[in-house]
């Protein structure tokens, strides 16, 4: 990974125009000038010029960053303030060490909050705090609540297809650690869309994609992650698919930190049915959507295309709904804010299903609707929405 003096140039190319300002969701809700690309620059101008060192405190503002990159996009001279921070972060961290950082300690929490939910629901927790929530405002109820989204049993139908096709092609499947550890609503739609293809599906014991470790700066554990993964993955695959925006971000971007040859093979489950003819089953269904900060699936233009599915598009529907891994937990008032936000132009739209291809964006924005106290509308992935509510010819 780079260092802080490799972006020297880069943010010297900063004009402190301001635009960053306006379209930083996480400036937006705190009014706190720290938080917005242009000031984090004059900071990391101060360390490399040597009048500032890379201390806590200007690791904690490097940490109040979503990584949404909306401010790139906007910045008249392109800086990619993500890539940055995460160096930054990085960098840091070779000098420091942090419990952390663990893969081991990520995955024994992951396992618990596993066995955790099966026990929550197990003892009807999820029903007791429905119940609860029109009794009372608790701050700490709202967060169990969220819990609630990912207890739930699975609500896409259990694979009933026969395998129809001959299979003339080998796809990988990266399930990513929510479908792994936590709710595998997706991975169930995707086995039962896929059985009706030419594509048999393999699946490798692959870990996370890592995407946490790198917006952290835990570049090393990162590392051992990719490698990990990438030596599962057979030579002879003619994809690499996943059905979470950020798992193929993540993954495409592995060849800048380990050698990889499989950037060109990752595509969205989604791309692969792409030609597909897909349609509504029953009656006409008015749905909505949130695309990723990640997504780099065109996913839009697949569902304005659905049969009896009609499209209302949300005010900022492409802007970050705050729930980004560690941020959502250090800065969890100023993302459940940025998630309210959200609802709310979810609300607008009067659908009554928002589809995304983010796990974590479906916690977001659940996240933003318990926020509000409002009854949520469904929050499905794509996948979900087409195993559950569509027909599909390939
Ligand atoms: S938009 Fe870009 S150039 Fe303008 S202040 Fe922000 S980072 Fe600097
Ligand atoms: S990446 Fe997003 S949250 Fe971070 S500074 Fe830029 S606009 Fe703000």
């Amino acid at each position: 990974m780079k260092n802080l003096d490799d972006f020297e140039e880069e943010i010297y190319k900063c004009s402190r125009c301001g635009l960053c300002q306006t379209v930083c969701p996480v400036y937006k809700v705190t009014l706190n000038e720290c938080s917005v690309s242009r000031t984090k620059f004059n900071m990391l101008n101060g360390i490399i010029k040597g009048d500032l060192s890379l201390n806590k405190r200007i690791l904690e503002y490097m940490d109040m960053c979503l990584g949404c990159n909306a401010c790139k996009e906007f910045c008249p001279s392109n800086i990619d303030a993500r890539e940055i921070f995460t160096a930054v972060k990085a960098q840091y961290y070779k000098q420091h060490h942090t419990v952390f950082s663990s893969y081991f300690l990520f995955k024994t929490i992951l396992l618990s909050a596993k066995y955790g939910l099966l026990l929550y629901r197990f003892l009807k927790f999820d029903k007791i705090t429905e119940f609860l929530s029109g009794k009372t405002k608790s701050k700490l109820l709202k967060r169990i609540l969220l819990a609630n989204t990912l207890a739930r049993k699975n609500a896409t139908e259990k694979i009933k297809a026969e395998i129809q096709k001959e299979k003339t092609k080998k796809a990988v499947y990266f399930k990513g650690c929510f479908n792994k550890y936590l709710n595998n609503d997706s991975e169930t739609a995707v086995k039962n869309i896929f059985l009706n293809t030419d594509i048999e599906l393999i699946e490798p014991d692959f870990e996370c994609c890592g995407i946490s470790h790198l917006s952290s700066g835990y570049e090393k554990e990162f590392v051992k992650l990719a490698k990990h993964n990438l030596k599962l993955i057979p030579k002879d695959c003619d994809y690499i698919i996943t059905d979470c925006a950020s798992c193929a971000y993540v993954l495409k971007s592995y060849d800048k930190y380990v050698s990889s040859n499989i950037k060109d093979r990752i595509v969205s489950v989604l791309d692969l049915l792409k030609n597909a003819k897909i349609t509504v089953k029953d009656r006409p269904l008015t749905i909505t959507a949130h695309k990723p900060c990640h997504d780099e699936s065109g996913f839009i233009e697949l569902i304005k295309k659905i049969k009896n599915a009609i499209y209302i598009e949300a005010e900022n529907f492409d802007k970050c709904c705050g729930f980004s891994g560690k941020f959502a937990i250090a800065h969890s008032d100023i993302s459940r804010e940025i998630s309210k936000r959200k609802a709310q132009d979810f609300l607008k739209t009067g659908a009554g299903i928002i589809l995304t291809n983010c796990p974590a964006c479906k916690l977001g924005i659940n996240q933003g609707f318990i926020e509000l106290g409002n009854k949520k509308p469904q929050v499905l992935n794509v996948i979900e929405f087409i195993a559950k509510y569509c027909t599909v010819e390939f």
